[in-house]
C-alpha cells in the first residue's frame, strides 16, 4: 500500500498547522494543501487582533477551552524555537460598574477552572498602576496573555511542514468535492486530485466546501467584518498591553478592544457588522450571492430579529469615527477621535445554527473520509496547532 494521502483545503492558520502536524508525525502519509489565494493566510489568519487568549472565557470543559489552553502551550514553543516574536504583554479586562464586576467575577472562576496561570482581580489603584490611563472599578488582570502575528507563524508553520514533505499549493481554488467508499476526488484549479482523506479548513467558505462533500447544511456560515483604528503613533502609550471590555453574555465577540501588535503599534477593535460578503472587507464590498444566501438563512433571520438592536449600535459605531471612539473612551477617557487612524479590517467566519443561535464552540464534524471544521472561530488562531493535533488524532488513531 502507498502512503495515506491526506488533502487539506484552506492555507490558514488551521489549515496549515494541520500540515506541519501531519509532515511530523513521521507517518507514511503525502499531505496537500490546497489555498485558492496567491499566498497563504490572506483570510482570518492575517486580518485579526493577534491576540495569544490565555483562556478566560470559555466554559471549562468545552473544546474552546481546552484546545485553547494546549494551543497556547504548543505556540509559545513553536515561537521560541524559531525565533518568532511572542510579546507577553499581559491583558486587564476592565469592569465599569458593579454589574459588570459581577460578570467579571464569573469569567475569573472560569479562568481558574480552565487552569490559566496568574490571573487574579485587581482594584482600582492596581489597574492604575498597571494601566495609567485606563479607568475602572476593578479588573481581572492575565499576565501572561501575548500578542503574536499569526501570519508570520503561519508561513514558519508551512516552511517547516513543506521541509518536512507536505506539498503547499497556493493559487488553487477547491470547486468540487465528491467521496466514495474508496476515495475523496477533489476539483482544484484545473486538476483532479484523489485523496484517501481530506480535511476541509475553509475558514469563511467552510459551510459550501462541507456541503459539496455531502455534509449537511446547519450551520452556515454568517460573515461578521470588525473593523480597526489604531493609535496615532504618538499616542500609542496610552496603553501598556491590552485593554478589553467585560463581553456581554449573549455574543461570541468581545466588544472593543486596545491591542498591543508585536511590531509596536496599538489597534482599536474590532466591531462586529454584517459583511455584504464573505470577504467583504469594506462597506462597497458587496456580493449579492453572498448577502443572499445569508438573508436566506432562516438562522440568521432569527438572530436578527432577536439581536436588531446591538446590529444598529454597531453600525452607526462603524459609520462613524467619533461613536467609535466614544466606545473605546469609556476605558481610555484621554483618547480622542484625531488619535484613531483607519486600519484594515478582517471578517470573521460566525456559524449560525438554524434556530438562530450563534454556535460558540469549536465545531469539527465528519462524514466518511472528509472532516470539516464548521466553527473556528476566535480563539482558533491561538488553538491552531492544538486543533491539528486533535484532527491528526481523529485521522490516524481513528
Ligand atoms: C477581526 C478578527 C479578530 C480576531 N482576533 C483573534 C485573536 O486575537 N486571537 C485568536 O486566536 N483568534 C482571533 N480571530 C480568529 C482567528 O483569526 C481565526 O479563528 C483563525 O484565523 C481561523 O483560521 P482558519 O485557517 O480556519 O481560517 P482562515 O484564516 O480564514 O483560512 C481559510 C482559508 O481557506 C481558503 N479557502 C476558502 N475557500 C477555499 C477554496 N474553495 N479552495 C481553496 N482555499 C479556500 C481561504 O482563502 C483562506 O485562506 C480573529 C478573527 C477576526 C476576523
Amino acid at each position: 500500500m502507498g502512503a495515506r494521502r491526506v488533502g487539506i483545503v484552506g492555507g490558514g492558520i488551521v489549515g496549515v498547522a494541520l500540515a506541519h502536524r501531519i509532515a511530523g508525525m513521521g507517518r507514511d502519509a503525502a499531505v496537500t494543501v490546497l489555498e485558492k489565494e496567491p499566498a497563504l493566510a490572506r483570510h482570518q489568519t492575517g486580518r485579526n487582533s493577534g491576540v495569544v487568549h490565555a483562556g478566560l472565557y470559555y466554559a471549562p470543559g468545552s473544546l474552546k477551552a481546552r484546545l485553547c489552553r494546549r494551543g497556547v502551550a504548543l505556540l509559545a514553543e513553536f515561537c521560541a524555537t524559531h525565533g518568532l516574536a511572542y510579546d507577553e504583554c499581559g491583558k486587564v479586562v476592565v469592569a465599569l460598574d458593579q454589574v459588570e464586576l459581577g460578570r467579571l467575577q464569573g469569567i475569573h472562576e472560569r479562568a481558574v477552572a480552565n487552569g490559566v496561570p496568574g490571573v487574579r482581580m485587581v482594584g482600582r489603584d492596581e489597574l492604575r498602576e498597571l494601566e495609567p490611563h485606563v479607568r475602572g472599578i476593578a479588573a481581572l488582570h492575565s499576565p501572561h496573555t501575548a500578542v503574536v502575528d499569526f501570519g508570520e507563524v503561519t508561513r514558519r508553520l508551512a516552511a517547516d511542514a513543506a521541509a518536512a514533505g507536505a506539498e503547499i499549493r497556493t493559487g488553487v481554488a477547491v470547486r468540487a468535492i465528491s467521496q466514495n467508499g474508496t476515495g475523496v476526488a477533489v476539483a482544484a484549479g484545473g486538476d483532479r486530485l484523489a485523496f484517501d482523506q481530506l480535511v476541509i479548513c475553509g475558514g469563511l467558505h467552510t459551510d459550501r466546501l462541507a456541503r459539496l462533500a455531502g455534509h449537511e447544511g446547519d450551520p452556515r456560515v454568517v460573515p461578521f467584518r470588525g473593523e480597526y483604528y489604531e493609535l496615532a503613533p504618538g499616542r500609542r502609550n496610552l496603553v501598556n498591553g491590552l485593554v478589553y471590555p467585560v463581553p456581554d453574555p449573549r455574543y461570541p465577540f468581545l466588544g472593543v478592544h486596545l491591542t498591543r501588535r508585536v511590531d509596536g503599534g496599538v489597534l482599536v477593535g474590532p466591531n462586529a457588522v454584517l459583511a455584504l460578503a464573505r470577504e467583504g472587507y469594506r462597506w462597497r464590498d458587496l456580493r449579492l450571492g453572498d448577502l443572499a444566501e445569508t438573508l436566506a438563512w432562516p438562522g440568521f433571520r432569527r438572530m436578527a430579529a432577536r439581536h436588531w438592536r446591538t446590529g444598529v449600535r454597531e453600525v452607526v459605531g462603524s459609520l462613524s469615527r467619533r461613536a467609535f471612539c466614544d466606545a473605546a473612551r469609556r476605558y481610555v477617557p484621554e483618547l480622542e477621535p484625531a488619535d484613531l487612524l483607519r486600519a484594515r479590517s478582517g471578517v470573521r467566519a460566525q456559524a449560525v445554527a438554524r434556530d438562530g443561535s450563534l454556535v460558540d464552540d469549536f465545531r469539527i464534524s465528519r462524514q466518511g473520509r472528509v472532516v470539516a471544521i464548521r466553527n473556528a472561530p476566535s480563539p482558533a488562531a491561538t488553538s491552531s496547532m492544538a486543533i491539528a493535533e486533535h484532527i491528526a488524532a481523529w485521522l490516524f488513531e481513528g
